[in-house]
């Protein structure tokens, strides 16, 4: 450490409350004005007062040191050691502090565990601060702030996700309802930069679709009660920032300043929502990066209609990209995912996340895939091909930030060479689908001279960091050369020196020396150095210092060698330096080629990715178009199924799926699923919805067959989950969740419900899922699977025509109930939960029990059937079951009591299905429908 820390003369005021008073609050600039305050503790007060929502790293030697609050914060988060170190207002002041050279891990767990870091560096040598005084404090200032969405580094990047940093901006309607929300997301380590709007009820969905690392918002949204929930809800750090940066009025031109137009009408049509978003994105990475101009791509407005819309709670519950314990093993991306590359798998993640409605894209990606899973050898070369190219993006986002490292240089060489290796491949394919064509033309335009500079420029192993040297290859630069030698081949040259010396001295013991103090000096005993001293010897030999028995001098050549080699070293390192500069320079130039070349490896990698999958799990392409079909044969669980294989016990049983309409333009169908506990009901709902993400992603299903009209947003209501975080019950959150799909979906939606009004009693569950299925039926309209054990929803099959019962088939064996995984038409005849429960280890004496209670309440309902008598129950009246009571065959499940007619009612019945409404003009319907009516009242 050089410069003293901060110790404190004599503070009497107490010091803000748990931490800093600040250089802003009184009595602490009351004290520094008073000179109480020492220099460096001014210093460090005013650095932390301009940033005050960040952690500050403070540069002190070869250490980041925390004070205050920070260092008891960042000790906790860390599992440091907290010290203290001097005394600021009569208090210890806390401190803590991390190696320079491990600040990297550090920041990695403060940025995960979702703080901001400010880092403030010393931004001069100590000893030209002293040169100014021996009090002079060293200059510092903070040169970066790293916040969760603005990193770069490798080591704090997850390679396989992309880092979104996110801007919402509101613009007020007449009511909330009407407000509209503009949505800006980038990618600093990328480049990606996107745009969307939404409303008040997209957000959310919007939000977990994007999954940002780091949300911004105005303070005033930040506080908004409404919005508040939002918030809470995400897993990205939320940051209030000043509403100044989502400044309408100056939006357009500061997202046109940071791409250095005029005008930003050219990146295309966006809304002034999006606009504010986009302009409180680059005013963010201009803050965090100090002047560092990050390398984002123009924005890129993305219409919200052509993505599949799945609302959070879907999201998690079908786990899509992590489980709902947050980890991606078991997840539907860890069981597809067949990528070699992180750049591939980020793509993938994204296409997962937003399932494409755009039929032709999605028919483009999938014309990709067909034709590698048709082409194996290809695709395996071209796997192979890829696995040896690196990440090119992130090492451009890098440099582009004057951030990068010999090994990012290398990265994109290693990249442009498998660019230029899959290019020629694929050059020499006939008939590219349109998809790898595009692909094939991005590799095609990629730098080539860049590649071919890098490679002949680029030592084989590469230092981490630049100032290590040693990464240009010898040969590329004769100065740099020649300046390595002469530091290598010092000794040689001392050597070559001592031994003319000798020569021309006949001195034969005279030796050249080196030490801290003298540097490289002649050395010769007492006897001979008379002889150096006398001319002509002594114009040559400077005297130097004369020990009891030696003599030292030296030579104006020996003076020259040695501050040649003393710089030469730092020369070599400069010569390096700026060879770096100039390939830096040269590759961000090209950075708009490199990153279309690195995108295209990208789609190529999803392509390939899927295909590989089809080899080996037997995925199939689908047939995605605009009606509403649904129908798929032999559909497996992804996930499920390779759990089974991987325990390698029953194999999964593949089920067929048909909800497409009954006729030619009516609705989809929806599908009441009974059957017992541990069937395979959720299983199969989730097969279903999971099959149409991945077919609208643009990837072959886990499916001998697959024809899917397109889904527009897909809703799903499974498991049960408390919100207690919230206020919300088990119940609540089934019921909020089921709001939302009952108000939202449409036609075109997919709707998974396993198990509603399963959390209350039964009549008011039953009475609940009921009119549910007949609002999904006659309101909603949409293709639905609702998995249920009141079978007496099963009913409604029979009045309703768009309502199919499915069940899952089992087979009694020896009193056990055996799961066969089937799926077939018709309704279960009873749950079989007693037997599960018995295979789960219920005691037999409640197990017995539990049969008992059935037996009496199934005797009940089928006498008074729709009734619930609870004195009827023999709940409390038998301690003890009757051990030799026979056990009834099962009742039939008892329907509920049609509810009565009102007068008239079977004549306006009569009526209704006489008419044949094709056949009735306008008019004659308008009629027809009057009698009905007047039929009723007169009835
Ligand atoms: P509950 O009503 O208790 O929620 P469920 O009917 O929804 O049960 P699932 O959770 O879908 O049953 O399935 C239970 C288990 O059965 C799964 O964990 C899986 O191991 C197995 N299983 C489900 N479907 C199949 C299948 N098609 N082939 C083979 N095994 C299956």
């Amino acid at each position: 450490m050089n410069d003293a820390f901060p110790p404190d003369a004599a503070g009497t005021a107490p010091p803000a409350p748990g931490g800093l008073a600040t250089a802003s609050s009184p009595a602490s600039s009351g004290d520094a004005e008073a000179g109480h305050v020492t220099p460096s503790m001014a210093q460090f007060i005013e650095i932390k007062a301009a940033n005050p929502d960040y952690i500050l790293f403070y540069r002190m030697g070869d250490f980041y040191e925390l004070f205050f609050d920070d260092a008891v914060k960042a000790s906790r988060a860390l599992g440091i050691v907290l010290t203290k170190r001097g005394k600021h207002l009569g208090q210890d002041i806390p401190m803590c502090g991390v190696p320079v050279s491990r600040a990297d891990e550090y920041l990695q767990k403060l940025i995960a565990l979702g703080f901001r870091v400010a880092v403030c560096e010393q931004l001069e040598d100590p000893a030209e601060a002293r040169k100014r005084g021996a009090k002079a404090v060293v200059r510092r200032d903070v040169v970066r702030l790293v916040t969760p969405g603005t990193i770069t580094e490798e080591n704090l990047l997850d390679e396989g996700r992309a880092n979104h940093l996110l801007a919402v901006a509101r613009i007020r309607g007449s009511s909330e309802e009407d407000a509209r929300f503009g949505l800006a997301w980038a990618d600093i380590s990328t480049g990606a930069f996107r745009l969307a709007e939404t409303d008040r009820n997209r957000l959310a969905a919007d939000l977990a679709r994007i999954d940002p690392t780091e949300i911004l918002v105005a303070d005033r949204l930040y506080e908004d009660d409404d919005l508040k929930p939002v918030w809470r809800l995400q897993r990205a750090a939320v940051t209030p920032v000043s509403a100044a940066l989502f400044d309408g009025a100056t939006a357009a031109d500061r997202l046109g300043a940071y791409f250095g137009v005029a005008t930003v009408d050219g990146f295309g049509s966006f809304s002034r929502a999006e606009t504010i978003a986009a302009a409180a994105i680059v005013a963010y990475v201009e803050k965090t990066q100090l002047g560092r101009r990050a390398r984002l791509d123009v924005p890129a407005a993305e219409g919200s209609a052509s993505v599949m819309l799945i609302d959070a709670a879907t999201r998690a519950n079908l786990e899509l990209t992590r489980t709902l314990s947050g980890d991606r093993r078991g997840s539907l991306i860890a069981a597809i995912d067949r990528t070699v590359t992180g750049a591939g798998q980020r793509l993938l993640v994204e296409r997962l996340s937003s399932p494409s409605t755009v039929v032709a894209e999605i028919e483009r990606r999938l014309d990709s895939v067909a034709w590698l899973a048709d082409d194996t050898l290809l695709a395996a070369e071209l796997r192979a091909a890829l696995q040896s190219a690196p990440d090119m993006v992130r090492p451009l986002g890098r440099l582009a930030l004057e951030r990068g490292s010999p090994r990012d240089l290398g990265a994109i060489a290693a990249g442009l060479a498998a660019v230029a290796a899959i290019a020629t491949r694929l050059d020499a394919a006939a008939l590219l689908p349109d998809e790898m064509a595009e692909a094939r033309d991005a590799l095609a335009q990629a730098p080539h001279d860049l590649a071919a500079l890098l490679a002949s420029a680029l030592a084989d192993e590469l230092p981490l960091s630049k100032r290590d040297g040693g990464f240009v290859r010898a040969g590329y630069s004769a100065a740099l050369d020649e300046s390595r030698e002469l530091s290598a081949d010092s000794r040689r040259l001392i050597a070559r020196l001592e031994a003319e010396y000798q020569a021309e001295t006949g001195i034969r013991s005279l030796k050249i020396r080196h030490n801290n103090v003298l540097g490289f000096f002649v050395d010769t005993t007492a006897v001979h150095a008379e002889k150096l001293m006398a001319p002509p010897l002594s114009a040559r030999f400077i005297h130097r210092q004369t020990l009891a028995n030696a003599v030292r001098f030296t030579t104006v050549e020996l003076s020259d060698l040695e501050a040649r080699i003393a710089s030469a070293g730092e020369r070599a390192l400069g010569l390096e330096l700026e060879v770096f500069d100039l390939l830096a320079a040269k590759t961000v130039e090209e950075g708009e080629a490199i990153r279309r070349a690195a995108e295209a490896l990208a789609v190529l990698d999803v392509s390939q990715g899927f295909a590989h999958l089809a080899g080996t799990d037997g995925y199939a392409r689908p047939t995605v178009g605009d009606g509403l079909d649904f129908r798929i044969v032999g559909g497996r669980h992804p996930v499920v199924e390779q759990a089974l294989r991987r325990e390698g016990g029953d194999a999964f049983v593949a089920n067929d799926c048909e909800l497409g309409p009954t006729t030619r333009d009516g609705d989809g169908r929806l599908v009441i699923l009974t059957g017992p506990n541990m069937g395979g009901k959720s299983t199969w709902l989730r097969q279903n919805a999971l099959i149409a993400i991945l077919a609208q992603a643009g990837g072959f299903v886990p499916a001998a067959e697959a024809r899917i009209g397109v889904v527009d947003r897909l809703f799903s209501r499974v498991g049960a989950a408390d919100d207690l975080a919230r206020g919300r019950s088990t119940f609540m959150v089934e019921m909020v969740e089921t709001a939302a799909i009952l108000n939202q979906a449409g036609r075109r939606s997919l709707v998974i419900l396993d198990e509603i009004g399963r959390g209350t009693a039964t009549f008011d569950g039953l009475s609940i899922a009921w009119a549910a299925i007949e609002h999904l039926n006659a309101a909603n309209r949409c293709r639905a699977l609702f998995a249920t054990h009141y079978h007496e929803l099963t009913a409604l099959a029979e009045r309703l025509p768009r309502i199919v019962n499915a069940t899952v088939r089992v087979r009694e064996w020896k009193g056990d109930v055996v799961f066969l995984h089937e799926i077939v038409p018709g309704a279960a005849d009873r749950s079989y939960g007693i037997q599960v429960a018995r295979l789960a280890g219920l005691p037999a004496s409640v197990i017995e029990r539990a049969r008992l209670v059935l037996r009496q309440l199934e005797e009940h309902d089928r006498k008074r059937p729709g009734l619930t008598l609870i004195d009827d129950l023999p709940l409390f009246s038998a301690l003890k079951p009757k051990a030799a009571e026979p056990t009834p065959e099962p009742k039939p499940i008892a329907r509920p009591a049609e509810p009565a007619l009102p007068p008239g009612a079977a004549e306006a019945l009569a009526d209704l299905a006489a008419l044949a409404p094709d056949d009735l003009s306008p008019r004659e319907a308008l009629e027809a429908l009057y009698r009905l009516k007047s039929k009723l009242r007169k009835g």
